[in-house]
């Protein structure tokens, strides 16, 4: 089978790699479709080859944990502090850093959308059954 090598790298078959959160990226190209091979023109598309399953959560999961888990520590710290005439300065920092991650969450959580649906327009694969998948 003859291997196409043209500018047209970007597109076609890839890897696909999906994360244990349920999100994915793609991954390396493979190769040409058929219909670039025939019509000698860009097929303009990203077909997934393979997915490969990753064990972890994708970037932006992970930043949101993490995020989330401060959140949570500093909402706790607030809780004990804010009825302690002693802590009223730190309470009140813990409020201000509750905002800032909240939004911070947010931020990550639009982003993480946004490049999801950028990603290839596409071929979001259909939830592939996990039980297929390991039978
Ligand atoms: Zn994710």
């Amino acid at each position: 089978m003859p291997l196409v090598r043209s500018k047209r790298d970007n597109m076609c078959y890839y890897e696909q790699y999906r994360f244990e959160c349920g999100d994915w990226k793609w991954g390396n190209f493979k190769r040409h479709c058929q219909s670039e091979y025939r019509m000698g023109e860009t097929c303009g598309m990203k077909l997934i080859l393979h997915t490969l399953p990753v064990p972890n959560k994708c970037q932006w999961c992970e930043k949101i944990d993490k995020k989330t888990r401060r959140y949570e520590k500093t909402r706790a710290d607030y809780g004990r502090w804010y009825q302690d005439p002693s802590r009223q300065a730190s309470a009140a920092k813990a409020l201000e850093d509750m905002h800032a991650l909240a939004g911070e969450i947010k931020t990550i959580q639009a982003e993480r959308q946004s490049r999801m649906q950028n990603v290839g327009n596409v071929r979001r694969a259909a939830p592939q059954s996990r039980a297929a998948a390991q039978a």
